[in-house]
């Protein structure tokens, strides 16, 4: 009975500062991830008040539904932490002070020189029948509970210690109990087109997989320009799995083309990065509409001052001129926002920061400033270099002012990948 497999999961998050603006449950999102790897769906998650009764009719209810129910939080000394009498409670045992335990936590204070306070006592208390596992990074203990067929796992609330002791305690218990064995994912990231463009074009590829012998499964999510195809397989042998969602990622590939600028997890500006470093590649950028967070894109990827030379936020037309050599009568004549003057501030930054590739951004990202020919959304991207190559594009964005500036980065990232590739 014991043996039964594992294979639906519950969350509850536990604490009331979740049950306000200020603080967001991110322990669930981590988990669900784990538990998904592992071949556990997570049919259900809560976030759950410091109250005895909330937090013991939460667990009655998950444990009716799911095999796995995990807590996080409510572990902690003080009095508003019930996770542990609530788990005792809903199993009907007793709790008992585990003398390891109590060693262990009056140790970690000893460590830094302080005396234990005796609140931290209540850490040591251990309902009848639980598993302790250790956390090396902090005082509260976890706990692996099992109660007939399904088990309460009860984790801490702080990131850093919860998911070092999921994958040391609780991953290798899950596995032992686990039966559809993993689950495997990749992930192609797209530039460029939206989502129905996207799965337009991948439908005819994707079809047939979910027929196959090791049927794959595809999901499809658009965020601010960028569109993913997550592939996922589930099976026993994690090494057939990744060569057949290999062999999907390359006919994915080739049915797409070079719109693909991802399958290995990377960012775009990730993936400039790299190909600015392969050729030895210098950028400078000159921003209007983004001001700076182009740069602040690039300068995110570590390491990137092999390849970042800088930029110039050029807001007004005076700065255009004067720190870019944009002709005065070249703004006159077209407007700032425009293809020539685009242009001009890429040959600016490029020639004056001493770079290889150019880019220049400049746009209306609203609310005011749209006109009948250049509505709010319109931005004007102009990418010069490497060598003699010059790209300009006028794209008009829909959404806010922070939506379109953030696909007007995105769409600058994406003109430098393509004209380091020769594709435009
Ligand atoms: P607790 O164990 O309930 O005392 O929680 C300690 C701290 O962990 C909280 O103050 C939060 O900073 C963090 N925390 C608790 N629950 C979560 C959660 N679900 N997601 C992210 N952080 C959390
Ligand atoms: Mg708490």
């Amino acid at each position: 009975m014991v043996d039964r497999r594992l294979r639906s999961a519950e969350i509850l998050a536990v604490g009331s500062e979740l049950l306000t603006p200020f603080r967001t449950d991110t322990n669930s999102l981590f988990l669900t991830a784990r538990l998904n790897e592992l071949g556990i769906d997570v049919c259900g998650k809560a976030i759950v008040a410091d109250d005895p009764a909330a937090l013991q009719s939460a667990l009655r209810g998950a444990l009716d539904r799911a095999d796995v129910v995990l807590t996080t939080g409510g572990l902690g000394p003080t009095d508003d932490d019930l996770t542990r009498e609530a788990i005792a409670a809903v199993v009907g045992v007793a709790s008992v002070e585990d003398g390891t335990v109590l060693a262990a936590i009056a140790a970690r204070f000893a460590s830094r020189g302080m005396r234990m306070p005796a609140i931290n006592g209540r850490q040591a208390q251990i309902p009848s029948g639980a598993t302790v596992l250790p956390n090396p990074r902090g005082t509260a203990p976890g706990l692996w509970m099992p109660v007939s067929d399904r088990v309460i796992v009860a984790l801490p609330g702080p990131p850093r210690e919860l998911e070092p002791m999921f994958d040391a305690e609780v991953v290798p218990r899950l596995q032992a109990r686990g039966s559809r064995g993993v689950l495997r994912r990749r992930v192609l990231k797209i530039a460029g087109r939206g989502e129905s463009h996207v799965d337009e074009l991948a439908q005819p590829v994707y079809g047939p997989w979910r027929d196959a012998d090791v049927p794959i499964t595809t999901t499809i999510l658009a965020s601010s320009g960028q569109v993913e195809l997550h592939l996922a397989a589930q099976g026993q042998d994690s090494v057939t799995l990744d060569r057949v969602l290999a062999a999907a990622v390359e006919d994915m590939q080739m049915a797409l083309g070079p719109i693909v600028f991802s399958v290995d997890g990377l960012s775009l500006e990730e993936v400039v990065g790299q190909r600015l470093r392969e050729r030895g590649l210098m950028l400078a950028a000159a921003e209007s509409c983004t001001g700076g967070l182009l740069m602040g894109a690039l300068t995110d990827v570590a390491g990137s001052s092999d390849w970042t030379a800088g930029g110039v936020v050029a807001y007004s037309n005076a700065v255009k001129e004067q720190s870019l050599g944009v002709p005065g009568d070249l703004i006159a004549t077209n407007g700032a926002v425009s293809e020539p003057v685009a242009l001009a501030m890429a040959e600016g930054v490029r020639l004056r920061l001493g770079a290889d590739i150019g880019v220049g951004i400049t746009g209306i990202a609203g609310p005011g400033g749209g006109t009948k020919l250049k509505p709010v959304g319109t931005v004007v991207f102009a990418v010069v270099g490497p060598g003699e190559s010059r790209v300009v594009r006028t794209v008009r964005f829909p959404g806010d002012r922070a939506m379109v500036r953030r696909m007007a980065v995105h769409t600058a990232l994406d003109l430098v990948r393509r004209a380091l590739s020769d594709q435009t």
